[in-house]
């Protein structure tokens, strides 16, 4: 087909009359690993949501396989394959391990349940804890093999390692990178740049609702005391 997997052009969002997105445009190739990165309040997770519909409020263009998703409710956006792990990681919490993964079906080309547990065995030796009982780790862990067991074409991971360990961290970066090897697409937002530089193949910086700058994986190296102070407050 050529062209991106997904196209985003002129998004303006809102809240009520606060109009928080301005015109933002960004697009992810089949098989990239692209980063939103700015501060706090800059409209990262607001540009997921007005992704996967969740924030209806919204102009512009969303395009995906080369389809206006813009009108369609999220249920519909998520059914085309695109899957959103939200910062507050939506996990049942009075659910099970097992249940909170065996929920979702696994659809052609989705994680098994046996994947899951070979990634992360802690989700097997927890598999009859109760989601509440979860470390922020683990939770993260849980939250993100949940939505692969759909089988997603993109992945939107909402500051995947904000609180955790740093070794926690890392697992989940060990597993994204291996998601990457297999050619998933992802929008990775994050206010961590080490997380970030390491994963992503491109940079969108937001500042204020809109994308001031974009760097690629070669230009980091060069460009790095520029993405730090974008992040810094
Ligand atoms: P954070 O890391 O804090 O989530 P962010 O870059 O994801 O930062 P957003 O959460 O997208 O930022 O917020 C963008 C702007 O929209 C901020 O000014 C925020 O105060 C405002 N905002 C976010 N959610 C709402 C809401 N439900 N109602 C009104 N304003 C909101």
């Amino acid at each position: 087909m050529g062209g991106p997997l997904l196209d985003v052009r002129d998004l303006n969002a809102y809240y009520g009359q606060s109009h928080v997105l301005h015109g933002v445009n960004l697009h992810v190739n089949p098989g990239e690993v692209v980063s939103l990165i700015g501060r706090n309040g800059a409209g990262k997770t607001t540009t997921l949501k007005s992704i996967m519909g969740v924030l209806r409020s919204r102009t512009g263009q969303i395009r995906f396989e080369g389809q206006d998703l813009t009108r369609l409710p999220s249920n519909r956006i998520a059914a085309r394959g695109l899957s959103w792990v939200p910062e507050e990681r939506a996990i049942l919490s009075s659910l099970t391990v097992r249940e909170n993964l065996e929920l979702p079906p696994a659809r052609p080309g989705g994680w098994s349940l046996e994947r899951a547990y070979q990634t992360f065995p802690v989700l097997r030796e927890r598999g009859h804890h109760p989601g509440s009982k979860l470390s922020g780790g683990e939770q993260q862990m849980l939250a993100i093999v949940r939505v692969l067991r759909s089988g997603p074409k993109l992945l939107l991971l909402d500051e995947p390692s904000e609180g955790l360990a740093p070794v926690i961290v890392q697992a989940i970066g060990d597993m994204l990178q291996e998601l990457r090897r297999d050619g998933l697409s992802v929008i990775l937002v994050e206010q961590n740049l080490k997380f970030a530089t390491r994963l992503a193949d491109r940079h969108y910086v937001l500042v204020d609702g809109e994308v001031v700058d974009e760097v690629a994986r070669h230009e980091v190296e060069d460009r790095r005391a520029d993405l730090l102070r974008y992040l810094s407050v």
